[in-house]
């Protein structure tokens, strides 16, 4: 859809305009992105925060029905997503917008999770491409790279004075067209001047891992899980660092049976009671879990969508107490 020119310079004074017309979420320091309420407030940094944003579409805990009884009669109230909340993402790692195209594909399947698709719909992701990534990243391995451009609307390059501007769609498009008085017609050198920049990036990545041919490759009954689980104290942290780890369960909560909210909640495979019904717990032993993450990443959800379940952000290898490392744990399985 074309690329622009932004001054660096002025990108404060672009980030307070949005802000005047729209919820801005950006990075707010290593940890999380958050409400931004000024520019000088943004924590511009070539690190990725340990948060992703998949907390903004799909909250770690939501309300989806209020309820309660008076006599005999039950009262039932819905919040609702205010319809026109425009958000604006700013500075979304190129991975963290990579993951939405990906949740939406689990949103508005067999069931159309209107609370995530009216946030979806709300939102206009700007990410800013990724110059230097660390030694966990491992985009490339799963069809990502520092300039995707996949789940954003724009896309930023930093090249020195100035941002090369990606125009990714028509929601980005028309933001562009909105602020028009900040951008300029990109040219062939600043165009050059980006291939350099993902060439140096992609260099940086010396993380990765063989995923061809890997729903094949991963067995069920394979003795391994037993092995490569053992290290891991499922404490759940990776499933809810991850962008793309979306499960969840419902539960009443309340100050009495007659009144209180039905709430959805993040929940992890990890977890010994996720999944638990009446009959009991499925996966009551440890490596099942465990061997249930990996399949669901690489296999199951490859099955079902035609993709991966992972954009190689690292946030599981960085971030893990105890050193786990998925990519060697998808090694080790497939040796
Ligand atoms: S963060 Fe590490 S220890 Fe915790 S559940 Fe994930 S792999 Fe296991
Ligand atoms: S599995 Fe790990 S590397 Fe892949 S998207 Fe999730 S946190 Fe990132």
């Amino acid at each position: 859809m074309g690329a622009k020119i932004l001054q660096q310079d002025r990108l404060p004074e672009l980030v307070d305009e949005l802000i005047s017309t729209h919820e801005v979420i950006g990075p707010k320091d290593e940890l999380s992105y958050g409400r931004i309420t000024s520019a000088s407030a943004m924590y511009l940094s070539d690190k990725i925060p340990v948060r992703s944003l998949k907390e903004f579409l799909f909250p770690q805990r939501e309300v989806l029905v209020e309820f309660q009884l008076a006599a005999d009669q039950v009262r039932l109230t819905t919040p609702t997503i205010p319809a026109d909340v425009a958000r604006v993402v700013f500075a979304s790692c190129p991975c963290d917008a990579a993951a939405f195209p990906i949740l939406d594909q689990v949103f508005a399947w067999d069931y159309m999770d209107s609370s995530y698709l009216q946030r979806r719909e709300n939102t206009v992701i700007i990410s800013i491409a990724c110059e230097n990534p660390d030694r966990a990243c491992f985009c490339v391995s799963v069809g990502g790279s520092p300039i995707e451009s996949e789940g954003s609307d724009l896309l930023f390059t930093p090249l020195g004075e100035v941002y090369h501007v990606e125009i990714v769609t028509g929601r980005g498009k028309a933001l562009v067209a909105e602020h028009a008085a900040f951008f300029r017609e990109s040219n062939p050198e600043i165009n050059r001047q980006r291939s350099v920049f993902e060439e140096r990036s992609r260099a940086k990545i010396t993380k990765q891992v063989d995923v061809t041919g890997l729903p094949e490759a991963l067995s069920f009954d394979n003795p391994v899980w037993e092995t490569v689980a053992e290290q891991c104290t499922d404490c759940g942290t990776c499933t809810y660092l991850c962008p793309t780890c979306h499960c969840f369960d419902i539960q009443d909560e309340g100050s009495s049976a007659r009144q209180g909210e039905r709430v959805r909640l993040w929940d992890a495979c990890a977890f010994a009671d996720y999944t638990r019904a009446h009959a009991g717990q499925p996966r009551p032993v440890h490596y099942r879990r465990y061997r249930q993450r990996i399949m669901h990443k690489f296999k199951y959800y490859q099955e079902n969508f035609g993709e991966t379940l992972c954009v190689g952000c690292g946030r599981c290898i960085r971030h893990c107490p105890v050193s786990v490392d998925i990519t060697q744990v998808i090694k080790a399985v497939r040796e």
